[in-house]
């Protein structure tokens, strides 16, 4: 079974797969957690190159994108196809969708070609549910504070491009599940594991 969460930053991502993590072990699961980009030693360097202020290194937004699918497609078979053939659960800091909303819906690339990149670097690895953690940009911006990665530092309109891109590829796919984050930390927990624990069930 694979979780993947998304959403702009400071919805509440890294508090919620916490939880959500230690809940699943306490629920007998075997856990893998990884985030995307990332994991894996190759994904790592991705991402740190990706999250770099430099201005001696610019990326462009195509660059942006093709960086981002490479470390996915070595977190897929390094780390996300194995667990899964081992019948662990993973649970992914962001994944696909985060593509087609960062460099398509907020960037500005051609959606058609970043859904076909994607659906090359995935290789038929999907999430059986997608936790969207939603709320208005702004309280996302106060919660975040002042410390930002380049992705985070892209202005108002870029952030709200983001918010209005997650929730229209919402609303066309069934397995991403919008969730209110602007509610308490356990809230927001107990209305993820009420969709997760049907679709444990029905694994078992
Ligand atoms: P993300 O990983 O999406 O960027 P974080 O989990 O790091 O978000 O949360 C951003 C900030 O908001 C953190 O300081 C965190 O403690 C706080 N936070 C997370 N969830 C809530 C919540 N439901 N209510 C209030 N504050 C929260």
């Amino acid at each position: 079974m694979f979780f993947s969460f998304d959403g702009i930053d400071g919805v509440g991502k890294s508090t919620q797969i916490h939880l959500f993590c230690d809940w699943l072990v306490a629920q007998g699961c075997e856990v893998t957690q990884c985030r995307d980009p990332g994991s894996s030693a190759l994904g790592e360097q991705i991402r740190n190159l990706l999250l770099a202020d430099d201005p001696a290194m610019p990326i462009h937004r195509r660059a942006e994108m093709l960086l981002y699918m490479a470390a996915r497609a070595q977190l897929v078979e390094q780390i996300i196809r194995p667990s899964l053939e081992r019948r662990k659960v993973v649970v992914s800091d962001r994944y696909v969708l985060a593509n087609v909303v960062y460099q398509g819906h907020a960037g500005q690339l051609s959606l058609a070609d970043v859904r076909s990149v994607g659906s090359v670097t995935i290789d038929g690895v999907r999430p059986d549910a997608v936790f969207l953690l939603d709320m208005p940009v702004q309280l996302a911006d106060e919660r975040l504070g002042q410390q930002r990665d380049r992705m985070e530092r892209q202005g108002d309109a870029f952030r709200q491009r983001l918010r209005d891109g997650f929730l229209t590829e919402a609303a066309d796919d069934r397995s991403i599940h919008v969730v209110d984050a602007t509610r308490s930390i356990d809230e927001v927990h107990a209305a993820i594991c009420a969709i997760a624990s049907p679709l444990l069930e029905a694994r078992r």
